[in-house]
């Protein structure tokens, strides 16, 4: 760690002050020194005070582990996530509960969120995309759901994850059937989450185009209906479907499921997490009990994914992100300060599901009671 007694506050922590917004060119100078503490993990830490509300803090406030009393290897973390070990096995493998293991991947994806947002000022993709749900389930096989992956056609790069919770359908037994409407009082999924959950996709579609600044781009989709009613839905990609901007052509999902397949990106998509998240193999007695917590994991394996792992086909090593057109140097100067500087909510710019993920947002079929958010998560 850099040594704490040079640190300069780059900014006043609290977002409701006017000194919480400085940057680079523009340094933040209305603080004091306001003693110090002592801890086991960090020894002596400055404190400092904000000179316009009064809000003290300290050089670990800025810092990715600053409450945590063990500083922790969070690429490790991603790469156990994303190789198929279940949060039980992570937790024994680093001596820590499985609560403290989800606490740091929750942090984690956080940092992951505020990442992706600042690369995607600079990214240039010029590639259709492919969007498909991926289908499994949260609390019980009576709470299905998909989570939306829109996916580069050529990098496989995942633009964009959004979460539907499903009502159970198709066939069931009596005492199924039963069970369901019991349930049904208690948590009754909305008909249409697939729709709305398309119509958030679809908005990040005109991202990728308008970043791309190319005329025009096509996204693939099966024959599901929910699929344009949730491009109809967003005022603004409608608008751009008009003028033939954005191109939505679909293709059956009985079509063999080969490299020649538009749907292809989403289909290996769907093996990879099939194959690496534990949650989501076939059959697996380990499953999501916490829709929040889930999409938590999905934001730090679809990192794992864009970043870290090679794409499938290219001889040269490059990672899906660079397949996809983001800018080398600026994913390595992000890269060096990811796990370390704290990603901050009111500084970050993000899409609606990223919103929704990082506050913790939605929804827990049964769940009565909104969970305790952490304040920190807030800020
Ligand atoms: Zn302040």
């Amino acid at each position: 760690m850099e040594d704490m007694n040079d640190f300069k506050p780059p900014f006043c922590p609290n977002p409701g002050c006017a000194e919480h917004w400085h940057g680079n060119s523009d340094p933040y100078e209305a603080y004091q020194s306001w003693g110090s503490f002592t801890t086991r993990a960090f020894g002596e830490v400055s404190r400092f005070r904000c000179k316009a509300c009064g809000r003290t803090f300290s050089v670990q406030t800025f810092q990715v582990n600053y409450w945590l009393k063990r500083v922790h290897d969070y690429d490790d973390l991603a790469e156990r996530l994303s190789s198929c070990s279940s949060i039980r096995a992570i937790g024994r493998a680093l001596k820590v509960a499985g609560k403290s293991v989800q606490n740091r991947i929750g942090r984690a994806a956080r940092q992951v969120l505020a990442f992706e947002s600042r690369l995607s000022s600079s990214r240039k993709p010029a590639e259709d995309l492919a969007s498909d749900g991926f289908e499994s389930f949260c609390v019980s096989q009576f709470y299905p759901n998909n989570i939306h992956l829109l996916v580069g056609s050529a990098s496989q790069f995942v633009y964009e994850c959004d979460h539907a919770t499903l009502r159970r359908k198709g066939r069931m037994t009596v005492a199924q059937r039963g069970r369901r409407a019991k349930l049904d009082l208690l948590f009754r999924p909305d008909p249409r989450a697939v729709e709305k959950s398309f119509c958030r996709v679809a908005g990040a579609c005109l991202s990728v185009l308008s970043d791309g600044g190319r005329p025009s781009l096509t996204l693939w989709t099966d024959e599901k209906l929910d699929y344009p009613r949730g491009i109809a839905r967003s005022a603004c990609a409608s608008a751009l479907r008009e003028q033939g901007r954005l191109v939505h052509r679909t293709v059956s999902s009985r079509k063999a499921r080969t490299l020649a397949n538009p749907l292809f990106p989403a289909n290996y998509l769907d093996r990879e997490i099939r194959k690496d998240l534990h949650e989501h193999v076939r059959e697996t007695v380990c499953f999501g009990r916490d829709v929040n917590a889930q999409m938590e994991r999905m934001t730090l394996y679809l990192f794992y994914h864009n970043y870290r792992k090679r794409h499938r086909t290219r001889g040269d090593g490059r990672s899906h992100a660079e397949v996809a057109g983001l800018d080398s140097d600026e994913m390595r100067k992000e890269m060096g300060t990811l796990w370390r500087e704290r990603a901050w909510y009111s500084r970050t710019v993000l899409t609606e599901s990223g919103q929704e993920t990082w506050m913790r947002l939605r929804r827990t079929p049964l769940r009565k009671i909104a969970e305790y958010r952490q304040l920190h998560i807030a800020a």
